[in-house]
């Protein structure tokens, strides 16, 4: 493809994806296709000859977006939102078009540097603490998602738990992380890739009301480990909980941290785009005990998977931790010591140029821009949460300080589970499920740019209809 062609084609691939967000609202949000329809629908191998462009956005329209589920679609409400936006795609479509790979300053100085100062720029919009900032110790980096910056700050921990033996020796005694019951899944995960074993995690009690880590229960459990020779190495805390957008207590977790030399990671993977907003930094209160923190603004903040925004407070501890230097990658920059190499901040070397994505977005949106985006979730949710506390047939089942909201039928579980499979039957809308205190509850995410109070209101009556039919039936 040379330039002239990519150009034609290119232009019938924006117009494609334009196509596609005007139009997306009219279709099922998920699939009504059974495993196996995309495979039966495709040929048995590529072609002999090319084909153009053309060809392949028919086969789009025939076989691929029939079986999506449509993250974009304005009655997505499941899991959390995962945004995107038009400067996201666009800056996305930079990087590509410029292929750069960033894993040494040297293989990519522009690629190093807007990174380290957009990352500067995040901190100060979500005002984190100084000591996060790339001018003093710390710095941040793009991850690829809100799992490897908990694996990076977990192999962090283990350095300075073992007082640099993990480099050398590794898993050389035992040590442990610590959550709450509430904390995601990738914690376990990360424990597991990092070689800390079966029980390498210790899920530590909620507070049944708040969802939120008691802290008394976190110093217990450092204790009993202390007393049986098991070294703490990291707490991971939440600011808003997959299930419910529970917020850890930071201030006292943080104490007790300080207290123990523990590293503190904070999880802040969906609700750490709120702290965009001043009357949502609440939620961030505490922060600046943390040795890492870290958000997904491919969650709520405009810009299309992949992109973490991970921050350390030492960013020398990390890169000890994580550097390898084979020959083949010596350079005279990165042996001045004036540069930032991020392939030592991050678990593969190679590196695509996703802060170009993010600036993007930045600066298309604005401050004003972003902070009207998490308003109008909040706002939104805050007006879902009034319709199901008018009804008395529902109750909510977890406070909703974000842009989540998790209810129930007051029938109970079953009755629940029925009303979920049948809204999302509809196809107009998707909802998914969680527990919390062992009951089961619906949850209502908002977060596509596309959705609004027309979209909210039409789940709530596809809600109140199912729950007419399920409860008199
Ligand atoms: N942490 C929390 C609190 C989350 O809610 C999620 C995903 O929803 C994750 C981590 C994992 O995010 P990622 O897909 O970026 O790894």
């Amino acid at each position: 493809m040379d330039p002239e062609e990519f150009r034609r084609a290119g232009h019938a691939v924006v117009d494609w994806i334009a196509d596609y967000w005007k139009t997306v609202g009219q279709r099922p949000v998920t699939s009504q296709d059974p495993p196996g329809a995309v495979a039966a629908a495709l040929p048995a191998g590529p072609t002999e000859q090319g084909e153009p462009v053309e060809a392949v956005l028919a086969d789009l329209d025939r076989v691929v977006v029939p079986r999506l589920t449509h993250w974009q679609h304005p009655g997505f409400f499941g899991y959390f939102p995962a945004n995107t936006s038009g400067p996201s795609v666009l800056g996305d479509l930079v990087s590509s078009g410029l292929g750069v790979q960033g894993m040494l300053w040297a293989t990519g100085p522009a690629c190093t540097e807007l990174e380290t100062v957009l990352l500067d720029w995040l901190a100060d919009l979500l005002d984190l603490p100084e000591r996060f900032r790339s001018t003093g110790r710390g710095g941040g980096v793009i991850q690829d998602s809100a799992s490897s910056a908990t694996l990076v700050a977990t192999l962090g921990a283990l350095h300075r738990a073992s007082k640099g033996r993990w480099r050398t020796d590794g898993i050389d005694r035992r040590y442990r992380a610590y959550t709450s019951t509430q904390g995601h899944s990738s914690i376990e995960k990360a424990a597991r890739i990092a070689g800390l074993g079966a029980d390498g995690v210790r899920a530590i009690e909620v507070d049944p009301a708040t969802q939120a880590m008691r802290p008394a229960a976190l110093r217990a459990a450092i204790e009993a480990d202390l007393a049986a020779n098991v070294v703490p190495a990291i707490v991971v805390a939440t600011i808003g909980t997959t299930s419910s957008t529970a917020v850890d207590p930071l201030p006292a977790l943080g104490a007790i941290c300080a207290e123990y030399g523990v590293w503190l990671h904070v999880d802040a993977a969906y609700a750490g785009a709120a702290a965009v907003c001043p009357e949502l930094r609440w939620s961030h209160a505490g922060v600046e005990y943390a040795d890492s923190y870290c958000f997904d603004p491919h969650k709520w903040l405009l810009t299309g998977f992949d992109c973490d925004a991970f921050w350390v407070a030492d960013r020398g501890e990390l890169i000890e931790a994580l550097t390898v230097m084979p020959e083949f990658l010596r350079n005279a920059a990165t042996e001045s010591g004036a540069v930032i190499d991020y392939r030592d901040w991050q678990v593969p070397l190679g590196r695509r140029f996703r802060a170009l994505k993010l600036w993007f977005v930045l600066r298309w949106y604005g401050v004003e821009g972003l902070r009207a985006h998490i308003r109008s979730g909040v706002a939104l949710a805050e007006r879902f949460a009034a319709r199901v506390t008018g009804d008395d047939r529902f109750e909510l089942a977890a406070p909703h300080p974000f842009s989540l909201v998790c209810f129930r039928l007051r029938a109970g579980d079953e009755a629940s589970a029925e009303l979920l499979g049948r809204v999302n039957a509809t196809g107009r809308v998707l909802l998914t499920h969680t527990r919390i205190e062992g009951r089961y509850a619906l949850r209502l995410a908002v977060g596509s740019p596309l959705t609004t109070e027309q979209h909210v209101d039409e789940a709530w009556e596809l809600l109140t209809a199912a729950a007419d039919d399920l409860l008199v039936g």
